[in-house]
């Protein structure tokens, strides 16, 4: 894409926006800008010019002719539609690291799982010696990883469905569909828009390229190879039988003693051996750098065991599907924490995975409500307010052998600023109260 003497207006002043400008300046764009609609909005770098609090009328003042677009704003809403009255296209940040990109893309999506998958495909690339950055949706723009002096050899790139909203010609050499559940209400108007926006990454995709797909997913035809594996169904090229990943009567690896054993993850590993195998790793290369895996924060994570009790903290669980991922992976009855903001999910669908496994519900947050009415029925329930409070009303409650799951099923944002900040306000209550005791 040639920008030479275009104006570029990159929309949003978040980590990618300014990575997207950078990487426009670098090619040559005669004049980049970055917009905010947001008066408070700063940029710490200095060589970036932005306009915080910018309207419409800035918009069409300025009337680019390339917008670049930040995942976090609607590309449909009037706001960034003003910046298209000069006839200017509205491309992503992803779209835009893609065309300047030159190394081998593995692009991963689904509901859950991505940057668990993302991280570990990139650990067992460096670790079997290829250079890899993990990007995108992950936290590292794609720009950046576009703009770097020597660019490695693989972008590992999570991409949620806002982000490929704003692809074009974006076409990974390996495509990642990790799995499918209702999610992001508060964006989509209905579930099929959702998956429309997921289903785009295949898009581009030819014969020539390859997707990873867990059994089950009932996607449209797609164009590249389909390779699938499933933890709970066996007609994928990979299977999961007690804690060994096999492919026909091979066991290609033993999961046991790794961090990767609960069913979710093993998925997540049959998808990025898959992935790791498609661009030309052994398996010989692959199996080795398993055990070394340390998976992320917050994601079903171990805080402490006490009287016999297992308190896990999995606060990234933001939807149904990772919460009932979540139920499924304990061997103990269950007291679960759940709740947060409404984001117009129905709970209903959990019952059936909670009966026989959780003892004790304890709502909080926004959709506390909600959910006591959702499972006040058929479960113990307790309601509360706050994450300490569920905390104490676990405390109450609990006996040896129990696991306490805090796994609240929805997002943080009625009451914390992250998901990483609501689990650290867990595992704080959760040791300060049994310090205390
Ligand atoms: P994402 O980036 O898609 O949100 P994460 O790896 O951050 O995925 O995990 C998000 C939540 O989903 C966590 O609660 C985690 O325990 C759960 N999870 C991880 N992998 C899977 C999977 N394959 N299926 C269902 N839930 C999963």
């Amino acid at each position: 894409m040639n920008l030479n003497g275009k104006k570029v207006a990159v929309l949003g002043c978040g980590r990618s926006g300014i990575a997207a400008a950078h990487l426009a300046a670098a090619h040559g764009a005669a004049r980049v800008c970055v917009f905010d609609s947001d008066p408070e909005a700063v940029c710490h770098d200095a060589t970036v010019e932005l306009i915080a609090g910018a309207g419409e009328k800035e918009a069409r003042e300025f009337a680019p002719e390339l917008v670049v677009i930040s995942p976090g704003i609607e590309a449909d809403k009037p706001w960034a539609l003003a910046f298209t009255c000069a006839g200017a296209p509205i491309i992503g940040e992803v779209e835009l690291a893609y065309r300047y990109f030159g190394g081998r893309i593995i692009a991963i999506t689904g509901t859950n799982g991505k940057t668990t998958t993302t991280a570990l495909i990139e650990h067992i690339l460096t670790q079997a010696g290829r250079t890899a950055k993990a990007c995108g949706n992950y936290g590292y723009p794609f720009c950046e990883v576009a703009l770097a002096e020597e660019p490695p050899e693989f972008a590992v790139l999570e991409v949620s469905s806002f982000q490929l909203e704003t692809i074009v010609s974006f076409r990974p050499d390996v495509a990642v569909w990790l799995n499918f559940a209702p999610d992001h209400m508060d964006r989509y108007a209905k579930v099929s828009d959702y998956r429309q926006a997921k289903l785009r990454i295949f898009e581009n995709m030819t014969e020539e390229q390859i997707s990873i797909v867990r059994v089950g997913e009932k996607l449209p035809p797609i164009k590249p190879k389909v390779v699938e594996f499933s933890a709970v169904d066996g007609s994928g090229l990979l299977r999961y039988e007690g804690t060994c990943i096999k492919q026909i009567d091979t066991t290609v690896t033993d999961l046991a003693g790794t961090a990767l054993a609960q069913t979710h993850n093993a998925e997540n590993t049959m998808a990025a051996i898959l992935a790791c195998r498609a661009v030309g790793l052994k398996d010989s290369e692959i199996v080795p750098t398993l055990g070394s895996f340390v998976p992320p924060h917050h994601r079903c994570e171990f805080v402490v065991e006490e009287h016999g009790v297992l308190w896990l903290n999995d606060s990234k669980s933001t939807n149904l599907h990772s919460t009932e991922a979540a139920i499924r992976a304990q061997h103990r009855p269950i007291i679960l924490l759940i709740g947060g903001k409404d984001k117009g999910l129905d709970y209903t669908p959990l019952l059936p995975t909670m009966q026989g496994r959780v003892k004790l519900c304890v709502v909080f947050g926004q959709i506390a409500e909600q959910l006591e009415r959702t499972f006040g029925g058929q479960y113990d329930t307790v309601r509360v307010e706050t994450v300490p409070q569920a905390v104490e009303a676990a405390l109450l409650r609990r006996q040896p052998g129990d696991v306490v799951l805090f796994s609240p099923g929805t997002s943080s944002f009625d009451q914390f600023s992250s998901y990483a900040q609501r689990g650290t306000c867990f595992r704080e209550a959760v040791l300060t109260h049994i310090h205390q005791q």
